[in-house]
């Protein structure tokens, strides 16, 4: 499966990283591509999702990010959406709404996941969208900011707020099926990276769904919200559970662009001739080179380790999916930039990818939780206290 996704993204994702990142548009020719051969496609992520490792769909996403990030991420998005139906959705639910997220290999389409706000973004407790109750329907009016797809995905999952009192614990995840009168693209982000990946506002104007369209289903959601206000614990909350399953295949792609920053600077060391030898021979950019390759591996070994307690259904005590996230996101940043230095004045230039690789690590300290938000997470773990 390895060299299966590696040789795609040799040969047709990195080919086309410095075109689609030029244009800031949705490389919809490379995703019809990846669909063709059923590497974007329901059937493939859901295969290496069950995979019992649980290190398949990392070792993937690796390989995509390394072809390159804007495109790969144009083609995990709709995984974000898909997991966050899969941890919240009744088997009829995913049935239902897992196929239109894909689409067909004739007819490509997305899926797009909405928790944050324009004032919710760490702080996804303050989430303003409401979700009330009508007739058997569900009516959503609020303003979804940075979603990845959104505007232009055929399904959306949108998290919203039942009873804004009682903060992430009275929120609830929906779909919104493709086509509803209500749901529009606001503003489109003009981006640092990733820029073949769409990013836009989603405004939910009187949105109206059918009640089955609550994941996980009435019932279940009053229940909870019954446990909640009778002082009872909740478990986990929609938004949070999506984020946790995420965090290692996140902190994969994030490996993928290290690795590719890391390959590329060995390269050009190897060539580039200064002072009468390879400037690779100097201590200086060898010992550079050097912890690169530490770090991308350490980077990795976190994600693997990660991944596989998820998949054997292990808790992470310590924080282990934020662990992996928060190395590998600043291990990639780092890294990038370093490869910028071993190019040089060249390494600057959009004549080699790796200024582009540098701008694609950045949002890893970003989005799925801040780095700031990591460490809290860990923090909070490994000390057992209510760091704040
Ligand atoms: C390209 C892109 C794609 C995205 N895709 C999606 C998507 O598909 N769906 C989706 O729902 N969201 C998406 N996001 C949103 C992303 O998850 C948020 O941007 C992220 O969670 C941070 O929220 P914020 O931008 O509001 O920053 P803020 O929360 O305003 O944070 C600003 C700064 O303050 C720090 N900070 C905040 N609180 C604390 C604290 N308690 N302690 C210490 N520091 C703190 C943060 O770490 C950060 O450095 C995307 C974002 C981007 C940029």
């Amino acid at each position: 499966m390895r060299g299966w996704v590696h040789t795609f993204a040799r040969d047709v994702i990195r080919p086309a990283g410095a075109e689609w990142d030029e244009r800031e548009e949705t490389p919809w020719p490379v995703i019809q591509e990846a669909a063709k051969i059923g590497l974007y496609s329901l059937d493939f992520f859901a295969t290496q999702w069950f995979e019992p490792s649980g290190l398949a769909l990392p070792v993937a996403f690796e390989e995509l990010f390394w072809g390159d990030a804007g495109i790969g991420l144009s083609l995990v998005g709709t995984g974000l959406a898909a997991a966050a139906l899969s941890a919240n959705g009744t088997p009829e639910q995913m049935g239902e709404w897992l196929p239109q997220m894909f689409g067909t290999e004739n007819d490509v389409k997305l899926g797009a996941f909405c928790a944050s706000e324009p004032d919710a973004g760490s702080d996804i407790g303050s989430i303003r969208t409401r979700a009330t109750y009508d007739n058997g329907d569900w009516i959503l009016n609020g303003v979804k900011t940075w979603v990845t797809n959104g505007g232009i995905a055929n399904v959306h999952v949108v998290v919203a707020s039942v009873d804004p009192d009682l903060g992430t614990r009275g929120q609830a995840t929906f779909v919104i099926p493709p086509g509803t009168p209500g749901l529009s693209m606001g503003q489109k982000f003009a981006k640092h990276g990733i820029r073949a990946s769409h990013t836009a506002e989603v405004v939910l104007d009187h949105v109206r769904i059918p009640g089955s369209c609550l994941l996980g289903g009435k019932e279940k959601l009053d229940a909870r919200l019954a446990r909640v206000r009778n002082g009872e614990r909740a478990g986990e909350q929609g938004a949070m559970r999506t984020f946790e399953t995420t965090r290692p295949t996140v902190a994969a792609m994030a490996v993928g662009i290290s690795r590719a920053a890391f390959e590329y600077a060995r390269d050009y060391a190897g060539e580039r001739e200064q002072f009468g030898r390879k400037i690779g021979q100097n201590q200086a950019i060898a010992f550079l080179l050097a912890d690169m390759a530490t770090r991308v591996d350490t980077a990795r070994l976190l994600t693997w380790r990660a991944a596989w307690m998820a998949r054997q259904g292990r808790p992470f005590e310590q924080a282990e999916g934020s662990m992996s996230k928060l190395v590998a996101g600043e291990t990639a940043v780092w890294v990038t930039e370093q490869a910028i230095q071993i190019l040089g004045g060249a390494g600057y230039t959009r004549d080699h990818p790796v200024e582009r690789f540098h701008r694609d690590a950045k949002i890893f300290t970003i989005f799925e939780g801040t780095s700031e938000i990591q460490r809290l997470i860990i923090g909070r773990a490994v000390t057992g206290l209510p760091v704040r």
